[in-house]
């Protein structure tokens, strides 16, 4: 074991979802005891729960989220299977509907990906932490307050609330805001003398009505995931569905922006897949039985708090994962950035271990990379630009944008190199920037070209 030194010996961790467990198999490796606080008690079964609301809806991993959760907890793939995971052969087993091409050609990509609901993936990752011996799972502990050190130039402690009231304050040389919210840094560093991050943001106001259905046996379809993508000119309705659990269920989503959204009822919401641009979900769960209630998320808009940008931050407090940003569901990011932010936390400090004092430099170096891990999804989430009536004012180079995309998207479904790069990309297991590489930017400069009027 690496201790970041000999003063530095307890990282707590606030929030045990996908961020906070993530960080903590990290941290693990580089401190003498981990201290994971969770509010909720935590299930022992894959099982919603009220913490993380957002958990009994359609929740996809990404290919750069799973790959970075093997790399956390090896045999993680093995895992997710025995779990009740449903494996599915990326591009050949996706239905993707967008306008101009119903479906996009459906092509073995060659990789492996994996379909089961929130509560099963994290348990899988819950169960991996929980069986490391150095870090611990505080549930019924809500973090209530950072305490700040006697020199006041970082943290010092946690207070916290036990189920049943009980108080306690614990010494910490490292507090991970996994949160969610961010709520207690945010305070700390106004409590404290340093301002407010500065926020970008984009609006969206989507809302989705998530259920889980049984479908009938006879039931036959060439797809185990259909994401049915909207016509912005017309509306924003979509829908994304996959199994679940074994494959016995499968979770749909329906979604609508700027105020529209599926009703609750089985009747509503049969009625308004019925006005998707294609029929594939109405037609997948018209005779399916609804196992319990539809629920509705709305989320208003994509927003990142630039914490890198402040001029200077507290030693040893470090914001994860939502805590920092949170993107568009649509996109189904948000658990893959959290576990590459994770990746990048230890990369961190593995590279400031030699130094006599790595938590000096620990907070700045992560925000400093963080980029790395974020400008992509964020890049993404600034697609929705596209809804005019939204309160977004597009940046000047949106529109080259958008016909370097539906280049890229042509090519894509004629040639399956290039749809596998960028499905790649999309994945976030490469760089935006593959796809400005010499390779084919001649070929998208003419696919532009010609797609110009
Ligand atoms: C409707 C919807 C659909 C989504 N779909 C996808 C998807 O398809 N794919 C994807 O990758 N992402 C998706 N996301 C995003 C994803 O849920 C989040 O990005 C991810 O959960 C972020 O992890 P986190 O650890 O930051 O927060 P969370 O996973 O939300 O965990 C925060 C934890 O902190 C705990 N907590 C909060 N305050 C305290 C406190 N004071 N003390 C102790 N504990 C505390 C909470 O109880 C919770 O356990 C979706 C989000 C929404 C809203």
């Amino acid at each position: 074991m690496v201790n970041v030194n000999s003063t530095a010996r307890r990282a707590i961790v606030v929030g045990a979802g996908m961020g906070g467990l993530t960080s903590a198999a990290v941290l693990a490796s580089h401190f003498t005891q981990v201290v994971v606080l969770e509010r909720d008690d935590l299930p022992v079964s894959p099982l919603p729960r009220a913490g993380v609301p957002q958990g009994k809806h359609v929740h996809g991993l990404l290919g750069g989220g799973l790959d970075a959760l093997a790399q956390l907890f090896p045999g993680f793939a093995d895992a997710l299977v025995a779990a009740g995971a449903v494996p599915i052969r990326i591009g050949l087993d996706s239905r993707l509907e967008q306008v101009g091409y119903d479906p996009f050609p459906q092509r073995d990509l060659g990789r492996w990906g994996y379909s089961m609901s929130r509560p099963l993936l994290e348990h899988v990752v819950r169960r991996f932490v929980a069986r490391d011996p150095r870090i611990e799972i505080r549930a019924g502990s809500s973090a209530r307050e950072i305490i700040v050190s006697a020199d006041r130039v970082g943290v010092s402690a946690v207070r916290i609330e036990k189920r049943g009231g009980a108080a306690e304050t614990l010494h910490a040389d490292l507090v991970v805001d996994a949160t969610g919210r961010a709520a207690l840094t945010l305070d700390f560093l106004q409590s404290n003398g340093y301002g407010s991050p500065e926020e970008s943001s984009i609006a969206v106001d989507i809302r989705y009505t998530c259920g889980v259905f049984t479908l009938p046996v006879d039931s036959t379809r060439d797809w185990k995931v259909l994401m049915t993508r909207p016509d912005p000119k017309v509306s924003g309705r979509r829908a994304i569905m996959f199994p679940i659990e074994g494959g016995q269920h499968w979770i749909l989503g329906l979604g609508g922006v700027n105020g529209d959204s599926a009703p609750t009822d089985l009747e509503g919401f049969l009625d308004y897949a019925r006005t998707l641009r294609t029929s594939t979900a109405f037609n997948a769960i018209r005779n399916a039985e609804l196992n319990g209630e539809l629920t509705r998320f709305a989320f208003p808009k994509s927003f990142r708090r630039h914490f890198e940008r402040m001029l200077k931050f507290p030693r040893g407090l470090l914001p994860i994962a939502d805590s920092i940003c949170r993107i568009n569901p649509s996109f189904g990011q948000g658990m893959s950035v959290a576990a590459k932010e994770a990746v990048l936390l230890g990369e961190v400090l593995d590279g400031l271990s030699h130094l006599p004092d790595p938590l000096s430099d620990l907070v700045p170096a992560f925000l400093h990379r963080l980029d790395t891990v974020l400008g992509d999804p964020w890049a993404v989430a600034a697609q929705d630009y596209v809804y005019k009536h939204l309160a977004n004012e597009r940046p000047t180079e949106f529109a080259e944008k958008l016909k370097f995309e539906a280049a890229l998207t042509r090519l894509a479904a004629e040639d399956a190199a290039i749809h596998s790069l960028m499905t790649e990309v999309a994945q976030l297991l490469k760089p935006s920037s593959v796809l400005r590489e010499s390779a084919i930017t001649e070929r998208l400069a003419r696919a532009i070209q010609a797609d110009s009027p």
